[in-house]
């Protein structure tokens, strides 16, 4: 019943999309924020009402072309960032047996196995060669 429900609620409808998971973030945030008592606590109440009315109207918008426009256009804004986060976590969980080097002339980054001091690293996309320590 209830399934059935929301089913026929959300058909034709944009739905959880990736602005409106993003906004849920910066929403929690703000709730947090908000617990600070005094004008900033207040305030970022009202930004957690505004963020909540924004995420509902997103979900629940019609015009899905739209809103899939505009959710199109978030990802590419933010493509860089994502990519960059991806890589730092990727990085991240390699860091007990690798170290990462950014190549001076290209900004490529390399990855050199740890553990074997100081050696030369020649980069694979330039060929630009310099020392670093592992
Ligand atoms: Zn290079």
């Amino acid at each position: 019943m209830i399934r059935r429900f929301l089913t026929n609620f959300f058909q034709g409808r944009n739905g959880f999309d990736n602005i409106a998971r993003a906004a849920w973030w910066v929403l929690l945030v703000f709730l947090l924020l908000s617990l600070i008592p005094g004008w900033f606590g207040f305030v970022c109440e009202f930004v957690v009402l505004a963020l909540t009315v924004y995420i509902w109207w997103r979900v629940c918008s019609k015009n899905i072309y739209k809103r899939s426009r505009e959710n199109a256009k978030y990802l590419e804004l933010t493509a860089a960032f994502r990519t960059k986060f991806r890589d730092f976590k990727t990085r991240f969980s390699m860091r007990k047996d690798y170290k990462f080097f950014t190549c001076p002339t290209c900004h490529s980054i390399l990855r050199v196995p740890r553990g074997k001091g100081k050696v030369q690293i020649t980069c694979t996309k330039c060929g630009n060669r310099f020392s670093g320590k592992t």
